[in-house]
């Protein structure tokens, strides 16, 4: 068994420190549910104005049903009106134009009551399509709602999963890691992410500085060396 250098270990610290934090930050996501508060608060939305409007249909609804009554009955009454001017049965003049007035007004207030009716029936038909609307959304929304939870979970149950094995590696590798070694790879990595860069073509890969030669001769004797530009931790890969 190969004996792995310290920089070589950071390096493989390196890797799994950065998936942990991948991995956090997925599991916050799905823990955070802010895409599943936005669909549900949509829904909350849709669902007041479904409310309102089946609130608004079954008013609709009286108010058409109580004057096509009124007409109904108005209807009537003229009927048998002017059954009885027709009859021959009033002869006084006055009277007879009194009862063609009335008749004239019934028959205005019919007209009335009916293009009251002609309204509501306009208006259930709108309500009715806007209902329709709103459940279908309300049904779209609560299935991707649904399949998002379900997804999340799984997701979360993944994540952490991999995390949990993620974190025995870490300790493994850690126990491996001299103090020193883990200080300084700590202190780096309180500023950047990328603590641990590889050296491509004789350059820090961080900050694309060249590595004076100095550095690369103390780098062979296997020290561990920041850059001197940007302070990351340099690695050169073993052959
Ligand atoms: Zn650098």
């Amino acid at each position: 068994m190969v004996l792995m250098r310290q920089i070589d270990l950071l390096w493989e610290l390196q890797k799994i420190d950065s998936r942990i934090g991948e991995l956090e930050k997925e599991i916050s996501m799905y823990s955070g549910k802010h895409k599943l508060r936005e669909i549900k608060s949509r829904f909350d939305e849709e669902k007041n104005l479904l409310d309102k409007n089946e609130a608004d249909l079954r008013e609709t609804i009286k108010t058409a049903r109580s004057n096509r009554a009124k007409a109904e009955e108005l209807k009537n009454n003229y009927q048998k009106s002017e059954e009885k001017l027709y009859s021959g049965s009033i002869s006084n003049a006055k009277q007879l134009e009194g009862m063609q007035k009335n008749l004239e007004e019934m028959q205005r207030n019919i007209q009335a009551l009916e293009n009251i009716c002609k309204v509501c029936e306009d208006e259930r038909k709108s309500l009715e399509g806007q209902i329709k609307e709103s459940k279908k959304k309300l049904l779209k929304y609560k299935n991707s709602f649904n399949e998002l939870k379900e997804k999340y979970s799984r997701g979360e149950e993944k994540a952490k999963a991999e995390l949990e094995v993620l974190s025995k590696s870490r300790e493994k590798l850690v126990y491996k890691i001299e103090d020193r070694v883990m200080d300084r790879y700590k202190r780096v990595r309180l500023g950047v992410q990328s603590a641990v860069v590889p050296i491509e073509d004789g350059k820090c890969s961080g900050c694309h500085m060249e590595i004076l030669v100095i550095g690369m001769e103390r780098l062979k004797d296997e020290e561990i060396l920041n850059c001197e530009t940007c302070g990351r931790i340099l690695y050169m890969r073993s052959e």
